[in-house]
């Protein structure tokens, strides 16, 4: 009885506050179960409560506004874990000449219209894991959202992201002329040092490493910096509060990275049983990026659906599934940018295509992805107190997955995106 009292009072003292909306879907997502008949009360740029809707309906006063969501489910707003704003899909302009040959006023342009595809997509936040030759122009982009002057997710920034000197592209140039790189070249104790504190000097909230690339003697990827060279840069970047998180997708740069100390490794596409367990016992996320390599395959001509899948495209799955069943820990993220901004949700789709339950993939958009990237305290979960972040679809997608691209409503921090 003495609960029951304590909760009405509550209740009222939350419900006679003004400026509450009342969300009354079919049901919601809260970043981890689904809750059939759920509701969700926000206030100024907050959610103010999510309960089961027999209770709110009672206890709701007149002046709150109430908002109707037949058939929709409302999720938190979903976290992009990839995304390259500076770049678009490869099949309309080779990445090379992207870096080399559009103008970063226009590549800048580009990246307006895509952070305002991408918040209109539901997702409301962002990790930017470098500008590809950009420099820092996604510190700028970032401020332009946040002052509201333009639309998009809020971000995460990686700006210019760091590789060893000679590994990068665009390469097979004349070695005569030096070639502009996608990214920050650095090496040794003392470069690499400063070129950490300078990236995060000038803005960049996580680093970004590449621990291999494609510069082995025929081509293929091989590891870059040295697992004392990532050391320097993970301790130099979280004496500063930053995590870092690297590109690898060798077994042997995929090791340096885990025992350099990143948190996320990107792609990761030969992993070994070895590698999984090292990941599990030092909690490093796996972000497997299924959407870019589907998208590059087709790129190179795959008729996905009409053809055999590519052998590259069925190794991924499968070491896909050693480390999901390894006990790994998968977040999401796209590397959006290869395909295009606005279609996110295709990574979702492929996460369920390559075995994950729906419901499952939700949470790496949400819940995980706010545990991995230290913003849990804020978004990722509907939880009294966080920002009303939020994204509606029609249908239930932790059913079927592609009702996730059925957008109603947007809200970021309390606000409704206007959709048009
Ligand atoms: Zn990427």
């Amino acid at each position: 009885m003495r609960f029951l009292i304590v909760f009405f009072v509550l209740i009222s003292n939350v419900l006679i506050a003004q400026n509450i909306t009342y969300l009354r879907p079919e049901r919601v997502f809260d970043g981890e179960k689904i809750l059939e008949k759920y509701g969700v009360l926000i206030k100024e740029n907050k959610i103010e409560l999510i309960d089961s809707q027999s209770i709110i309906d009672k206890n709701i006063t007149k002046d709150a506004k109430i908002v109707e969501l037949k058939n929709c489910t409302l999720l938190p707003g979903l976290i992009e874990g990839h995304t390259h704003l500076f770049l678009h899909p490869y099949n309309e302009t080779p990445w090379d000449d992207q870096v080399l040959k559009e103008a970063r006023s226009y590549r800048t342009a580009r990246a307006v219209v895509h952070a305002e595809k991408t918040l209109k997509a539901g997702f409301t936040t962002a990790r930017d894991l470098g500008t590809e030759g950009a420099e820092f122009d996604d510190v700028g982009l970032k401020k332009a959202i946040d002052d509201g002057l333009i639309l998009g997710p809020k971000l995460l920034i990686a700006t210019k992201a760091l590789i060893a000197t000679g590994s990068y592209a665009p390469k097979n140039f004349s070695p005569d002329i030096k070639v502009p790189q996608g990214a920050e070249e650095a090496d040794g104790h003392d470069d690499l040092i400063k070129k950490v504190r300078n990236q995060i000097g000038r803005g960049a909230d996580v680093i970004k490493i590449y621990a291999d690339y494609r510069w082995g003697l025929r081509g293929e990827a091989a590891p870059t910096f040295s697992i004392e060279e990532i050391k320097l840069i993970v301790e130099t970047a979280k004496s500063a509060g930053r995590p870092t998180v690297a590109h690898a997708s060798t077994a042997e740069g995929m090791r340096r990275a885990i025992l350099g100390g990143v948190e996320t490794i990107e792609h990761g596409d030969n992993g070994t049983p070895e590698i999984w367990k090292l990941m599990v016992e030092n909690n490093v996320c796996l972000c497997p990026t299924l959407a870019a390599g589907d998208a590059i395959s087709q790129y190179r001509g795959w008729k996905k659906g009409f053809e055999q899948e590519p052998e590259r495209i069925t190794k991924k799955r499968l070491s896909f599934k050693q480390a999901t069943e390894a006990g790994v820990k998968i977040c999401f993220g796209g590397d959006v940018g290869v395909f295009a901004h606005g279609d996110n949700a295709r990574e979702l789709e492929m996460l369920v295509d390559y075995g994950m339950q729906p419901i499952d993939a939700l949470k790496t958009a949400t819940s995980i992805n706010a545990d991995a990237f230290h913003i849990n305290n804020e978004v990722g979960r509907l939880k009294k107190g966080l920002l009303a972040d939020l994204l509606i679809v029609e249908g239930n997608p932790a059913q079927t997955i592609s009702d996730i691209r059925n957008v109603k409503k947007v809200y970021k921090n309390g606000i409704l995106v206007e959709l048009k």
